[in-house]
């Protein structure tokens, strides 16, 4: 049947294509924004290197936080905490830089607190990238840095969707997410990985997350992106220890149902 899916991937790269011609043609262009000048105060941060040439699987998530992840007032990475050090002047440089190409260094100091507290948020969570509802894609961890979140998927790279895996995934959070998916893959690129990527949920590592991405995170957004980017595809049949495979309810070309159980050719 490898003709059947030859067609398919053709029929899907073309779909990509005018869509990314579409997004272009509107001018949707999500900012980049690297964070690692910024502070992770987890005990989980990283504890392992690894080399990011050597890596092989993309594990995408959804952050699972209904609306995305809000602003801390207070705490060491509060917005009040850090509006004192927009004042003082006590801003990472090269956030600050990137603040100034992209135009937001002028930004009301109240704003800008809010921005590093969300962003410092976010840099306790273990994905290497997350796109956000505001329009960004953050580049959160070196892809250098083994993760843990993602049970033995950890040996990959964590991609996450800031949104829970019953909410829609349109407009400029899909958007947005699908230019991160790609800058993700440009990492590791960057990095001298030649690998073929093999892209799976984490719901594939673990039964305790069989609803993570859900179908809305990896239909809008995982099939489109992969379907653009060359030496990147889903493992759909991938299941490793407890978890089970991308079912037929997220994906028409799935091999199995919800319950992990493999569907008969002729069903
Ligand atoms: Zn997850």
């Amino acid at each position: 049947m490898l003709w059947v899916r030859s067609i398919v991937e053709q029929v899907q790269r073309a779909a990509a294509l005018a869509e990314r011609q579409q997004r272009a043609a509107r001018g949707v262009q999500p900012r980049q924004w690297d964070l690692d000048a910024l502070p992770i105060r987890t005990r989980k941060a990283s504890t392992q290197r690894r080399q990011a040439a050597d890596i092989e699987l993309v594990v995408v998530h959804v952050t699972a936080v209904r609306g995305g992840f809000g602003v801390q007032r207070w705490g060491p990475e509060g917005w009040q905490t850090w509006l004192g050090r927009v004042r003082a002047g006590d801003v990472p440089a090269p956030i600050l830089a990137q603040l100034a190409r992209h135009e937001l260094d002028q930004q009301d100091e109240q704003e800008l607190a809010r921005r590093l507290a969300l962003w410092c948020r976010y840099r306790n969570t273990p994905y290497h990238q997350i796109a956000t509802r505001t329009g960004d894609s953050l580049a959160n961890r070196r892809l250098s840095e083994r993760s843990w979140h993602g049970n033995a998927g950890n040996v990959g790279v964590g991609f996450a969707v800031d949104c829970s895996p019953t909410e829609t995934c349109d407009g400029i959070l899909r958007q947005t997410a699908i230019a991160a998916f790609r800058r993700l893959v440009e990492r590791l690129r960057d990095a001298g990985n030649k690998h073929k990527l093999q892209v799976a949920p984490h719901r594939a590592f673990s039964a305790q997350r069989r609803g993570d991405t859900g179908r809305e995170v990896w239909r809008q957004v995982v099939r489109p992106a992969v379907a653009e980017l060359d030496g990147v595809d889903v493992d759909l049949d991938l299941r490793v220890g407890n978890g089970r495979p991308v079912p037929r309810s997220w994906d028409p070309q799935a091999n199995h149902d919800d319950r992990g159980r493999e569907i008969a050719a002729d069903d």
